[in-house]
This record gives structure tokens, C-alpha cells and sequence, in this order.
């Protein structure tokens, strides 16, 4: 498998990190997930303008990222990987350095990282259709989740407590609100509005949350970009995660409790009809 690495490509395996790495040490590092539908990124430069968001934040030395779009072109021809589905991973620390807490002085250069790989659209199409279990957990991250950070100890250990429950995703609650999934964004469906939680610190920008709600405007569904709480969740006539891996995946139980017949119900249906619709629109303005 060929991997970049610090403005090189080469085999995944004789890639060296250094041990003092502050992505290693601090986590201090930002990540994007882009797929790749055929060869095609799906908004490569949406994901690029978060990371390049994310480095902003984050006071890293270069905040323009950009070059990664064609990067991840290049991983997925050298992998051969552009006729199939796939998920090319950007990874940017603030590189190797002595460890101290605060920033290295003088700027040490950054490591850059990125991989291509095949991604199982089958199974991830199943979900889709038969829908998934969800629990909800505590927020216990950090009130910067709007920055697509490496640090994912609560989002590890939220999803590993949904595989313990047999469920796909853990949805984070913080003072009652409804918030996100650990690798996804959350919406609910009220009397025909679509309901997601607003763009905070409390929540990732998700490309696809983004996609979703232009998609909602085309399909003239209403929407409400404000909190869900969870004492009004049961009144919701349907529920569903949105994100680059998961796509419109309905939930049809929560906390092992059945949503209502269990079944997707009609708007996420819409969705994922329309979200089809895009993708195919998408691939013939890249083919022209
Ligand atoms: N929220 C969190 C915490 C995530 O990690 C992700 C994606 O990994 C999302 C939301 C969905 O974002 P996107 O649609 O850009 O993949």
C-alpha cells in the first residue's frame, strides 16, 4: 500500500513517525476521512477548508491544506482504488519535538500523512436499508468539538460501549441536548421538520449534516437547525445519523428500544433517494 508521507509517496510500511511526534504524544493533530465514491472525492474541498479551520484553531505554522485534494487523487490512482468505493485519511500533527506542553520553539515542520483504502460500501449499504441500534451516552468530550482533532478518547470509548450493546453508534448527550454520534452527526424528524442540532463548539461540522440540508431544501423538507432534547426524543417519528462513512443511516431503535414499527420511515427515505440523486450528479460534472 502506498501511504504519503511528508510530501512523499511510499510504501505504508517503511514510513518511520518519530516517537516524539506530538501527534503521538499530545494528540495534537487534526484528521479528515474523505470518500471516495469510483474515484470521485466527495467534497474534497469542504473537507480540506475543515481541516484547514481546524489548523487555524489550533495555531498550527501552515493553515492551507489544500494540496491535499490532489494528494488523495494521487493515493487512490497509485492504489488502485478509482474504480471502487474508498476513504482516503489526512492526518496533520504539529510534528516531532521535544516533549513540553506548549508549542516547540523554534516551529518544528509538521507531519503530514494521508492513506487510501477500499472501503465496504455493502455493508454500510445495509445499515442504510435495514436501519441501526443506537445508545446514547454522556458527553464527556471536550467543548471544542467543532475541531476535527485526533484526541477521540471519549469517542473510543463511547463506541466501544455501543458494540458492548450491540448498537452502531453511541449518540452524546450534554445537559439534555441530543448532540452527535461519535463519528456522525444526529438528526430527528417532528410533525415533518427535520431537526438537527445547531453548528456550536458542541458539534462537528459534518460535511455530509451540510449536504444533507441542501438536500432537505431541494425536497422542500422543512428544517430547524436547533437543540434536540432528549425528554422530547420519543415524539419523534423518526431519527438518523449523517456522516461520510454512515451516510443517511436511519436509527430504528434506541437504548434497545424499538422507534416506533422499526421500520425507516418515509423522509429518510427521501433523503437517501435524493442523496443517490447528488452522488450521480456529483460523478457527471467530475466525468465532463
Ligand atoms: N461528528 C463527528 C464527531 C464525527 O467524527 C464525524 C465524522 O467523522 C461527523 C460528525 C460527520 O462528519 P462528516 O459528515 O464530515 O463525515
Amino acid at each position: 500500500m502506498i501511504a504519503y508521507y511528508n510530501n512523499a509517496f511510499l510504501e505504508k510500511k517503511d514510513i518511520r513517525i518519530s516517537p516524539d511526534d506530538r501527534g503521538f504524544l499530545f494528540a495534537d493533530g487534526l484528521y479528515e476521512v474523505i470518500r471516495s465514491y469510483q474515484g470521485h472525492l466527495l467534497r474534497a474541498k469542504d473537507h480540506i477548508t475543515r481541516l484547514n479551520y481546524g489548523a487555524t484553531h489550533l495555531k498550527l505554522s501552515k493553515t492551507d491544506f489544500f494540496e491535499f485534494e490532489e494528494i488523495a487523487y494521487e493515493l487512490l490512482k497509485q492504489n488502485n482504488l478509482t474504480s471502487t468505493p474508498a476513504t482516503v485519511y489526512i492526518q496533520v500533527t504539529r510534528g516531532p519535538a521535544k516533549r513540553t506542553h506548549a508549542f516547540p520553539d523554534p516551529v518544528t515542520d509538521l507531519t503530514l500523512y494521508a492513506t487510501a483504502a477500499a472501503f465496504d460500501a455493502a455493508s454500510a449499504l445495509k445499515k442504510q436499508e435495514q436501519g441501526i441500534s443506537v445508545i446514547t451516552v454522556p458527553d464527556t468530550r471536550w467543548a471544542r468539538c467543532d475541531m476535527k482533532t485526533t484526541g477521540l478518547t471519549a469517542n473510543i470509548l463511547a463506541n466501544q460501549t455501543a458494540v458492548e450493546n450491540k448498537a452502531s453508534e453511541a449518540v452524546f448527550i450534554r445537559d439534555g441536548v441530543m448532540l452527535e454520534g461519535t463519528h456522525s452527526n444526529f438528526m430527528a424528524v417532528f410533525d415533518d421538520v427535520l431537526v438537527t442540532s445547531p453548528l456550536t463548539n458542541y458539534i462537528l461540522g459534518g460535511i455530509t449534516r451540510k449536504i444533507v440540508l441542501e438536500l432537505c431544501k431541494k425536497e422542500n423538507i422543512k428544517v430547524e437547525e436547533r437543540p434536540v432534547f432528549e425528554k422530547d426524543i420519543l415524539s419523534a417519528s423518526e431519527m438518523m445519523i449523517v456522516g461520510t462513512t454512515v451516510e443517511i443511516t436511519p436509527i430504528v431503535k434506541m437504548n434497545h428500544a424499538v422507534i416506533r414499527d422499526g421500520k425507516p420511515g418515509p423522509v429518510v427515505r427521501t433523503l437517501q433517494d435524493a442523496f443517490k440523486g447528488f452522488l450521480a450528479h456529483e460523478k457527471r460534472i467530475y466525468n465532463r
